[in-house]
C-alpha cells in the first residue's frame, strides 16, 4: 500500500521553527514532510520525486531482534565450521573463513586478506552487534545509551558488510574447481548462506521507525518520572 505525503513538501525551516512534531526528509531531493499515521505495511513515498521517504516495518522490534540473534548464531557457526572440504586423489582437508584469511596473507595477497576479514568477519559482526545493542534496550520499553552513535555504527557498518559477494564466489569458485578436485560444501557455507539472508533482513530495518521508537520510549520515561 503507498501513500503520498501530503499535497507538496513545506518549507524545512518553517517546520524546524514552529513546531517539533515528527518530520521527514526525502533521501533524494531533501523535500520535507510532516509525518502521517502509517500502519504496518504502509510506504510513503515523496510526491516530488517519487522516492521512498518511509517503509513501514511490519515486523515490530521484538521480531527484529529475534532476527538479529539468529543472525548471530549463524555468524559464529559460519565462522567456527569449514566453508568447504576438498579431496584431490585421496588427500583431503578444509578449510574455515579465517583459514582463508590467513593463506591469502601467507600467499602474498595481504590486500586481499584485509579485505575479506573487513567485508565478511568485522562489519557484518559490527552490524550485527549495534542492532542487537539498538534492540534489546528498544524491546524493553528503553532508549539506549549513546542511540545515535550506535544508529551511525550501524549505517556504516551495513554499507560494508558483504557476505553475498563471499558466497557467490565461492559457488563459482566450486563450479570452477569441480573437474580437477571433489568439492563438498561444509556446515560453515551453508552457515553463511544463512547468515547472508538474515543480515539482509537486519540491513531492510527501517532506521527511522527505530529513531521513532527510541523517541516515543525516551518520552514515556520521561512522563513517568
Ligand atoms: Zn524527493
Amino acid at each position: 500500500m503507498t501513500r503520498q505525503c501530503g499535497d507538496r513538501p513545506i518549507d524545512e525551516g518553517a517546520v524546524l521553527a514552529t513546531t517539533n512534531q515528527a518530520v521527514m526528509v526525502c533521501d533524494h531531493c531533501d523535500s520535507v514532510y510532516r509525518k502521517p499515521a502509517f500502519r504496518s505495511g504502509m510506504l510513503a513515498r515523496c510526491t516530488r520525486c517519487g522516492g521512498v521517504l518511509e517503509r513501514m516495518q511490519r515486523l515490530d522490534v521484538n521480531g527484529m531482534l529475534a532476527l538479529t540473534v539468529a543472525g548471530l548464531i549463524a555468524f559464529v557457526l559460519a565462522n567456527v565450521y569449514p566453508i568447504v572440504r576438498i579431496e584431490v586423489r585421496g588427500a583431503h582437508g578444509g578449510s574455515t573463513l579465517w583459514g582463508a584469511i590467513i593463506a591469502s596473507w601467507q600467499d602474498g595477497i595481504a590486500p586481499i586478506a584485509v579485505l575479506t576479514a573487513l567485508t565478511l568477519f568485522f562489519f557484518p559482526l559490527v552490524e550485527l552487534l549495534a542492532a542487537a545493542y539498538v534492540l534489546w534496550p528498544l524491546a524493553r520499553k528503553r532508549r539506549p545509551p549513546g542511540f545515535g552513535a550506535a544508529m551511525r555504527i550501524l549505517r556504516f557498518a551495513r554499507d560494508w558488510s558483504m557476505p553475498e559477494v563471499f558466497l557467490l564466489g565461492i559457488f563459482v569458485a566450486m563450479v570452477k574447481l569441480a573437474s580437477m578436485a571433489r568439492i563438498t560444501p561444509g556446515m560453515g557455507l551453508w552457515s553463511f548462506a544463512a547468515l547472508t539472508g538474515l543480515i539482509t533482513l537486519v540491513a531492510s530495518f527501517d532506521h527511522s521507525h527505530l529513531w521513532d521508537i527510541a523517541t516515543e520510549n525516551q518520552d514515556m520515561r520521561a512522563n513517568q518520572a
